[in-house]
């Protein structure tokens, strides 16, 4: 197995994100040619039986690790989780149908945006107010009888919070924008109608997103098909499995590769055990003396992005600027936000974030 002599920083972005190690390496090593194929994934037909083999195997392995029910289809899309802010109330909410929207953070407020230039919305709690330092309580929840759907997002990934259970909804089917926490804990597939999340976070490369629906939701879009055009119709891209037309081939490839990666690191509830620590460890280093301010509450706090302040914008800026000379990589918060942001999704290393705590630590002997 060839190893990795270049150097590599702790990168900490929040996406497109770090990638696993072992899963560069096969991609280095298949490059020129993928073992059987004589060609490379970069050059190869999206219709050979080669092509078809890896996107299958992908589509099994996602079914596997996350236990989708086969009353459920998976899809492999492009346009990013923000397509889907439109191609969700496009295809599943009909004239004179209300659509909930759960408001916890700056991209469930553009999922809303869109939604609004489709049809009806009803904001069914919002923790803007709080500057979505929390997400929503059960309690706060104000669902419409009857409503199309129901949207959430689970990570807020700008604000650094996430839904630690899923919000009980009764009859309506939960939409979720998984984006940034996909495949980093066990997902309740079964409670959701649709879940979907670009990959380039969690699950591989851009170009490529991730749609879990439940069969029945797509005669939505069928009766939709006259006026829906074709690629933004659901039904569309599961009667063809994801190869209408030309899907992403190599971002599919590198998304089958991560998910060997995340099997043989024990799967699901193993990457959500190394996560909760990965992310305690952090969090206990912003708490231990109140030179770190944490953004979020402490019940809503993410387990993939750790969002947290200094005492000033200057000392921030100083902050960012010295981890960058340590040798890490993306730690300046949203630029919508300000303060510090570390994404520490699936793939990235542990050593990372104990490295980050000792800097953390030097940083406030020297700045405190
Ligand atoms: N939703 C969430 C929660 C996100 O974090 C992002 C991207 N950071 C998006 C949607 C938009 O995703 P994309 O760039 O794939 O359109």
């Amino acid at each position: 197995m060839p190893m990795t002599t270049v150097h590599r920083v702790f990168n900490f972005s929040a996406g497109p994100a770090v990638m696993p190690v072992p899963v560069l390496e096969q991609i280095q090593r298949d490059m020129l040619a993928l073992p059987g194929a004589g060609m490379s994934i970069l050059e190869i037909s999206h219709r050979s039986k080669a092509f078809e083999a890896i996107l299958a195997e992908a589509e099994a392995d996602i079914r596997t690790l996350a236990n989708v029910p086969a009353s459920y289809r998976v899809l492999f899309l492009q346009g990013g989780a923000s397509l889907q802010f439109s191609m969700v109330p496009m295809n599943l909410l009909g004239p004179g149908a209300v659509a909930d929207y759960i408001d916890s953070g700056s991209w469930a407020d553009k999922a809303i945006k869109e939604a609004k230039k489709v049809g009806a919305v009803n904001i069914a709690a919002t923790t803007k107010g709080d500057r979505y330092a929390r997400v929503p309580d059960q309690s706060e929840l104000q669902l419409t009888p009857g409503a199309a759907y129901v949207h959430m997002t689970s990570n807020n990934t700008i604000e650094g919070t996430q839904f630690s259970r899923l919000p009980e909804v009764g009859a309506a089917p939960l939409v979720s924008d998984t984006s940034s926490e996909m495949f980093s804990r066990p997902i309740e597939v079964a409670r959701h109608g649709l879940i979907y999340a670009g990959a380039q976070k969690n699950m591989g490369p851009a170009g490529l997103t991730v749609v879990i629906i439940r069969e029945d939701l797509l005669e939505r879009s069928t009766s939709r098909g006259p006026t829906l055009p074709t690629m933004l119709n659901y039904a569309v891209h599961a009667e063809n499995r994801s190869l209408y037309n030309t899907p992403p081939c190599f971002s599919v490839y590198a998304l089958g590769l991560v998910m060997k990666w995340i099997a043989a690191q024990g799967g699901l509830s193993a990457m959500a055990t190394l996560n909760e620590r990965k992310a305690a460890k952090l969090y206990a280093e912003i708490d231990r003396t109140g030179f770190y301010r944490g953004t979020a509450e402490a019940s809503s706090r993410s387990r993939m992005n750790v969002t947290f302040r200094l005492a000033s914008e200057a000392l921030e800026k100083m902050f960012v600027s010295e981890s960058e000379a340590a040798g890490f990589d993306g730690l300046q918060g949203h630029r919508a936000v300000g303060g510090i942001r570390a994404s520490i999704y699936n793939a990235f290393p542990e050593a990372g974030i104990d490295a980050l705590v000792a800097f953390m630590r030097s940083f406030e002997q020297s700045h405190g």
